[in-house]
């Protein structure tokens, strides 16, 4: 990786290098082997995927305490499907309307099997959660206001 003081200019179609430290043109040897060397920071972006990554590892169900085992038929290798998907997602992980579902049961792209291609099957999971947090966790207007919709008057 550069220092985030080298860069890269072009004058009249020819490529130099430039220091914004030194406020001179540098050769790019002359960089590799400088003391004031500084890289850019990506701290804050491993940071935010490091919660993402943890909040999917947590993620749990209020429908289950399996989530090694189908929902639907019980079979193992099983994807965490969150029920709000999308937008909502990660308001599903917080509120543990993820379900584990097989692949033909979740999203099986060569027979266009599973909830995902199933707004039927998709909705009563949908229902099942808002009725859920209904009574357990806040009003309709709440729920209305966190996931958009409605959805036990669909
Ligand atoms: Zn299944
Ligand atoms: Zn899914």
């Amino acid at each position: 990786m550069n220092c985030k003081y080298f860069k890269r200019r072009r004058k009249k179609g020819k490529v130099y290098y430039y220091c914004n430290i030194l406020k001179k043109v540098i050769t790019y040897e002359y960089c590799k082997c400088c003391g004031k060397k500084e890289y850019r920071q990506y701290k804050s972006i491993k940071q935010r995927t490091y919660k993402q990554e943890k909040k999917e590892k947590n993620r749990f169900s209020v429908f289950t305490k399996d989530l090694e085992h189908c929902i639907i038929c019980g079979k193992t290798h099983i994807n965490k499907h969150e029920i709000f998907f999308g937008r909502n997602r990660n308001n599903s992980i917080k509120h543990g309307f993820v379900i584990p579902l097989c692949e033909g049961e979740h999203h099986n792209q060569v027979g266009c099997t599973g909830i995902h291609f199933d707004t039927e099957l998709c909705l009563e999971w949908q229902k099942k959660a808002q009725m859920y947090f209904e009574k357990n966790i806040g009003t309709r207007e709440e729920f209305v206001s966190m996931f958009g919709t409605n959805y036990l008057s669909k």
